[in-house]
């Protein structure tokens, strides 16, 4: 079921947005000189809305720059002062978020590792109560929508209204080239469960790479994400915290200049009709899929039934390492993507094992 909190749209707190919603800065504010040079830089280029910049950093394990603490709200005040550019900062207690509010900044957001924890949120949310300020929710770093949208229903009970959803990638469950795997499953689900939240993408933490950046971007381009959060330094060879994600202000024009932002609809008829026309073809085929599976049940069943009157087991490994190698090349032939045979048929198997156990074990 779809919840609808009540919540504003961005242009609402960011009434000169024009453009996606682009947040840039350095992962960690590190000197004065730093904040504000690379603030400089960045602002000049008007597709930034938003500076941002951490000052106390959640790092996984203790040892490396933890972030410069309370001094960094002062430098961001600085840069808003410099720049107009409205401020963000990451907090994850109440006294960050006390701290915070106090220095005036306009954006805080709640890191991956405190979206995960309910009691954190709800301190942050009991703190930015009765303020206007805008709070932004990166996703937990295990795919669990339901927590993801657990913390925007705590906020909302605080009666904050500028919510914003950053998708930043999950601590990675199966192999992947990135940083954090974007498991882009869940944030359709937030979006579908969540119709009126805006939601923008971290490429950064996802990627960890810069080479990565690029095409994470687009990605969240072509899904219809509402921005992005990127992380820029003025000199990323010596960021104290994530160096290689970073890009400079310059590279970060060039980045943008290579994406394409989307539109949600088009106005032009004939590609409406168009694009019903393949729909209508989509759903069909859609049917017959839903058809055969629903063939291959009735077989299955009569598998399970066959193998208990013979006294033999449901999960016959040889069988299915067989089957599971035959139908990844046969994919293959047909231009299907080899892991995304594998995921299908082994939730097909999955089932099929399930269905024969409970024949089985049925008097
Ligand atoms: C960050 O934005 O620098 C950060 C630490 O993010 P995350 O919570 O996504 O790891
Ligand atoms: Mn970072």
């Amino acid at each position: 079921m779809a919840l609808e909190l009540e919540i504003n749209p961005i242009k609402h707190w960011l009434p000169q947005l024009n453009n996606p919603l682009l947040i840039a800065g350095p992962c960690s504010l590190e000197s004065e000189e730093q904040a504000m040079e690379t603030a400089k830089l960045l602002a000049k280029d008007h597709r930034v809305f938003v500076y941002r910049g951490g000052v106390w950093k959640p790092r996984t394990r203790p040892g490396s720059f933890e972030g410069i603490g309370s001094i960094g709200l002062k430098w961001l005040q600085m840069v808003r002062e410099e720049t107009g550019l409205p401020v963000g900062t990451e907090v994850a207690n109440a006294q960050h978020t006390e701290e915070a509010l106090k220095a005036g900044l306009d954006v805080l957001w709640i890191g991956a590792r405190s979206t995960a924890s309910p009691f954190v949120v709800q301190e942050i949310a009991d703190v930015v109560k009765g303020t206007d300020a805008v709070v932004m929710v990166k996703n937990p770093v295990n795919p669990d929508v339901q927590l993801w949208m657990g913390a925007f229903e705590r906020l909302s009970q605080a009666g904050i209204k500028n919510l914003v959803a950053i998708h930043r990638g999950f601590t990675p469950f199966r192999e992947t080239q990135y940083r954090n795997y974007p498991n882009w499953q869940t944030v359709i689900e937030l979006r579908r469960l969540m119709p009126n939240l805006p939601i923008i993408c971290d490429p950064s933490h996802i990627a960890g790479k810069r080479e990565y950046l690029f095409e994470i971007a687009q990605k969240a381009f072509d899904m219809g994400l509402d921005g992005l959060m990127l992380e820029s330094h003025r000199d990323p060879s010596c960021a104290l915290s994530d160096k290689e994600q970073q890009l400079t202000p310059a590279d970060l024009g060039k980045l943008l200049d290579r994406l394409v932002i989307r539109n949600v609809k088009s106005e032009n008829k004939q590609f409406e009709n168009q694009l019903e026309l393949l729909r209508s073809r989509i759903d069909v085929i859609d049917k017959e899929l839903l058809e055969l599976l629903s063939s291959r049940v009735e077989i299955v069943k009569q598998i399970g039934q066959y193998k208990k009157e013979n006294n033999v087991t449901a999960l016959q490994i040889n069988r299915w390492t067989e089957l599971m190698e035959k139908r990844v090349s046969l994919g293959e032939k047909l231009n299907l993507n080899p892991t995304f045979v594998k995921i299908l048929f082994q939730l097909i198997h999955e089932d099929s094992v399930r269905m024969q156990t409970e024949i089985m074990d049925s008097e």
